[in-house]
């Protein structure tokens, strides 16, 4: 039997009959006129433009500038001029938590007179940068810690080459903010914690490289969950390396929380236009269920851009609003029972409260449970051993509802396009169905599936 490929087609004719069976694993391969891709793109990207994906707008949104204004203060000149830090060129490297804190950061130096143009981000993460850099394996977990490795090389080989670069800045975060309410601690994973070690041996194991390529690695050890002490640590780096003074550094650490305040605010107010849109025309949306950096396009092997093309819009975590007026009415009932004290509470599914990324999936989980329009999509990377433990109680959280509920787990750097195609027009059936036989009974706040279908 004869197997004619035909651009993405697989066609294989069966004679004598007409008939043939087209084995493609998208909709652009059911087609075989150029004409009728043309229109299912056009379809497609109309969709897209239609249903925002905040998960792509936060991963492009951190790495811009917030501007900090001029700041002012008690006649002391804001920037020091013995050393000329308009000069200065630094390098970060667009993994882990910098998804969720890099504005912080590049608000402090951009205060501190180092112009947005001297910050330069490794490029996204991508098969080609993963396999330029990640040679020197040295880190042996979950791929979004050993990325960045491939990182800091594309920030050394790629941007440092074009124009020299005087420090790489890899912060080792062992605590987050948290916007949530009575949980034990708010720690960040140590595997993420000490990926700046593990990178900085990987780059030193056969000759400082650093040294070599003179880049100064600036890698402080930094508690954002107490804004006072990362004021002191942040001083105890930055000091002694841009001369600072103690009030330039305080000043700067408060441009870096107005900055991360200005991204929240903009992502949530998204968050609520979109849900507002989604309740009037009475849609479906996703919310990934992940970690920060699995907004990067090269850790989620764009899964989200593919639901956000069939016309769903994507939430993040930190896109869900928090407006007193939502939480009120999604969490009332477990409010007046007792079991929670505010809407920002997980006491009631969860005692080991110590992991702010993980405290903040399980929140997320109970949202989307709770909300009748939202649906759940986990996104968990290969040999994460934070996210092993949650698994059955995110899942619980969310079927208990009555909510469908949908998982990519152990994605690690292979993007394999076909399967991945093939489970999102498997979660795009299930999602219709849900849609048509749920949603037609009209949707009260705070109401979840099972209710509806329990009237
Ligand atoms: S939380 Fe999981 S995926 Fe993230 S750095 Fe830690 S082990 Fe890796």
């Amino acid at each position: 039997m004869a197997r004619v490929q035909k651009s993405s087609l697989s066609v294989v004719p069966v004679t004598p009959t007409s008939r043939r069976f087209i084995n493609a694993p998208c909709d652009r391969g059911q087609v075989e006129e150029l004409g009728a891709v043309r229109e299912i793109n056009l379809q497609r990207n109309r969709l897209k433009k239609a249903n925002l994906n905040l998960s792509d707008y936060a991963a492009r949104r951190a790495w811009q500038n917030f501007k900090p204004g001029p700041a002012t203060g008690n006649g002391i000149p804001l920037f020091s001029r013995r050393k000329d830090r308009s000069q200065l060129r630094i390098g970060l490297p667009r993994v882990l938590n910098l998804y969720s804190l890099a504005p912080f950061f590049t608000a402090y130096l951009n205060s501190l007179g180092i112009p947005f143009k001297n910050l330069v981000f490794s490029d996204y993460t991508s098969e080609e940068l993963y396999k330029e850099g990640a040679k020197r394996g040295a880190i042996d977990p979950c791929f979004p810690s050993k990325v960045a490795i491939a990182h800091l090389h594309n920030l050394i080989y790629k941007h440092h080459r074009r124009k020299p670069l005087d420090w790489i800045l890899f912060p080792k975060i062992a605590s987050l903010p948290s916007p949530l309410s009575h949980t034990l601690a708010a720690a960040a994973c140590p595997a993420a914690t000490a990926t700046p070690e593990s990178v900085r041996a990987a780059f030193c194991k056969e000759g400082d490289l650093f040294e070599q390529q003179a880049i100064q690695y600036v890698s402080p050890f930094l508690s954002f969950a107490e804004p006072e002490l990362l004021t002191r640590q942040m001083w105890q780096i930055f000091a002694p390396l841009l001369q600072l003074s103690r009030g330039e550094n305080r000043r700067a650490c408060a441009a870096g929380w107005q900055a991360l305040g200005q991204f929240d605010t903009q992502l949530r107010s998204k968050g609520r236009d979109i849900l507002q849109q989604l309740e009037q025309e009475q849609r479906l949306g996703i919310v990934l269920l992940g970690r920060p950096y699995h907004n990067d396009p090269g850790i989620n092997h764009k899964i989200m851009e593919e639901l956000q093309r069939l016309g769903y819009p994507i939430f993040t975590i930190d896109s869900l609003p928090l407006d007193d007026d939502i939480l009120g009415t999604l969490f009332a009932s477990e409010i007046r029972a007792g079991q929670i004290r505010d809407g920002r509470d997980i006491g009631d599914v969860w005692k080991n409260s110590y992991s702010e990324n993980s405290n903040r999936k399980i929140w997320a989980a109970k949202y989307v449970a709770r909300h009748p329009l939202l649906i759940g999509m986990e996104l968990s990377s290969f040999k994460c051993g934070h996210d092993a433990p949650l698994y059955n109680l995110i899942e619980q959280i969310v079927e208990q509802s009555g909510t469908p509920f949908f998982a990519f787990k152990d994605i690690d750097e292979n993007r394999s396009a076909g399967s991945i195609k093939i489970r999102i027009e498997t979660i795009d059936y299930f999602m219709r169905r849900y849609r048509d036989n749920v949603m037609p009974v009209a949707s009260e706040p705070g109401e979840t599936g099972a209710m509806r279908m329990a009237r």
